[in-house]
């Protein structure tokens, strides 16, 4: 283990419950019991860093100094190279509909499928998750300290979108070496090969192997 865990308690710095229970049915495997930012009542802090790991680091490193407990944070999402990187860090906020104000990824697929269809015809694209573990500022650390892991899926995006499973842009992205996207793909064998599943095995092989 890279750093010991106090207690074997750690804080999950997201105010997503199901991100929060994911996680820790992952985590409960290596003994480690998760409580979530919000059980706690910590403040979001703003995600104002430039790429998924700064918005990772500073979301791990805020909870932990507001918890005093190991932290863990993670930030996604599409990055289109051909779009010079887009949605990238702003994946949720492109998929805001100004018509109605709310998050609507038929929208932002479509959106993305036409900004596509003006480039040339370059569709690769991948996921990408960035996933931080902070420990609070201590004696024997007093600038805390922090490790980060990121996970990749590279594939590319489909038009017409296919599939009713997962969530956000699943409909429309397609992993390398497949025939479906993960909108059609089963929730266990997305599990597997995501960007997220990449991360979470270098952090696993990192902090508890
Ligand atoms: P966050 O890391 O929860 O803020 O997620 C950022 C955004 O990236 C989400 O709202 C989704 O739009 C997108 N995203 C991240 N991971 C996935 C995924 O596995 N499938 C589809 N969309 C995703």
């Amino acid at each position: 283990m890279a750093k010991k865990f106090k207690d074997n308690l750690l804080v999950v710095a997201s105010h997503n419950e199901g991100k929060v229970r994911e996680i820790g049915d992952l985590l409960k495997a290596f003994g480690l019991k998760t409580v979530s930012a919000a059980s706690l009542d910590l403040p979001e802090p703003v995600e104002d860093g430039d790429s998924f790991i700064a918005n990772a680091e500073l979301k791990a490193r805020s909870a932990a100094k507001k918890s005093g407990l190991v932290a863990l944070a993670d930030d996604s999402g599409l990055v289109v190279p051909s779009l010079g990187g887009r949605p990238g860090i702003h994946s949720a906020r492109f998929a805001e509909n100004p018509d109605t104000g709310k998050r609507d990824f038929d929208y932002a697929m479509k959106k993305l499928d036409d900004e596509l269809k003006k480039t040339n015809g370059d569709r690769a694209a991948y996921f990408a998750c960035a996933l931080s573990l902070a420990w609070p500022v201590c004696e024997d650390c007093p600038d805390g300290h922090v490790e980060t892991f990121e996970g990749r899926v590279y594939g590319s995006l489909v038009w017409p979108v296919r599939g009713e499973n997962g969530f956000g842009y699943d409909p429309m992205f397609q992993a390398d070496g497949y025939d479906i996207t993960f909108g059609e793909m089963e929730a266990d064998k997305k599990h597997l090969i995501s960007h997220r599943a990449n991360a979470f095995k270098k952090l696993i092989h990192a902090c508890f192997e």
